[in-house]
């Protein structure tokens, strides 16, 4: 089976204040997106970058789209002869080959794996003026990360519906499950976080830091 990784990549990195993209910033020495696929190398046949348009550069690096799923429809359309697919935000450089693999391992027939962690926080909704509506049952809640992997043709199908709907999704799954599939949790730890301060660009540091 072929196995793709896609990197989504083309984010602006404005939260971060970094001068260029965010997946470019540089992190233990090296751009951040390079960790993810260092990592996703372990276990992929090919790993595809969406970078941000006019830093389509290497061979397996392309042009990203205006929103996230975009980016990943554009890395997935260059890649044809996937099968399963391990999508993974450049953004979350303290991946790990363990989840990776759990991840693949969990990918029902027909449906998607994503790792995800506990929430632990109490979690409320509130209405547009503050007040609070509600006290979620946290036992039952989950934080969602990736890396999310799916059968190719799930992920294809899921994709085809239009910029809007591209847009308003935060992450493949939605778009998977909205198609009517079937979407399994793999249990991750919190240290899985997205970079978007630079305040968690020093403690992604600390933590590589310490592994190696
Ligand atoms: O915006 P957010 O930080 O949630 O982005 C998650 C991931 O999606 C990041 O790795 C970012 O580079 C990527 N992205 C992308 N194309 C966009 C916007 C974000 O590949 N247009």
């Amino acid at each position: 089976m072929s196995i793709v990784g896609i990197v989504p990549a083309g984010g602006s990195g404005v939260r971060l204040g970094a001068r260029g993209p965010k997946a470019f910033a540089v992190l233990g020495g090296r751009c951040m997106l390079e960790w993810s696929v260092e990592v996703l190398a372990g276990a992929c046949d090919r790993v595809v970058v969406a970078v941000p348009p006019g830093h389509d550069r290497e061979p397996d690096w392309v042009a990203g789209g205006p929103s996230r799923s975009a980016s990943v429809r554009n890395a997935l359309d260059a890649v044809p002869e996937a099968q399963l697919v391990v999508v993974h935000d450049a953004a979350r450089p303290l991946l790990t080959l363990d989840l990776v693999r759990r991840c693949i391992a969990a990918a029902p027939d027909g449906g998607g794996a994503i790792a995800a962690a506990p929430v632990t926080d109490t979690v409320k909704e509130a209405d547009s003026s503050g007040r609070v509506v509600r006290t979620l049952d946290r036992a039952s809640l989950w934080s969602i990360q990736t890396p999310q992997v799916f059968g190719a043709d799930i992920l294809r199908g899921a994709l085809a519906v239009d910029d809007a709907t591209l847009a308003a999704a935060t992450d493949d799954a939605s778009l998977v499950e909205a198609a009517g599939h079937t979407v399994v949790v793999v249990e991750a730890s919190a240290e899985n976080f997205k970079v978007t301060t630079a305040a968690d660009l020093r403690r992604a540091e600390g933590i590589l830091a310490n592994r190696c």
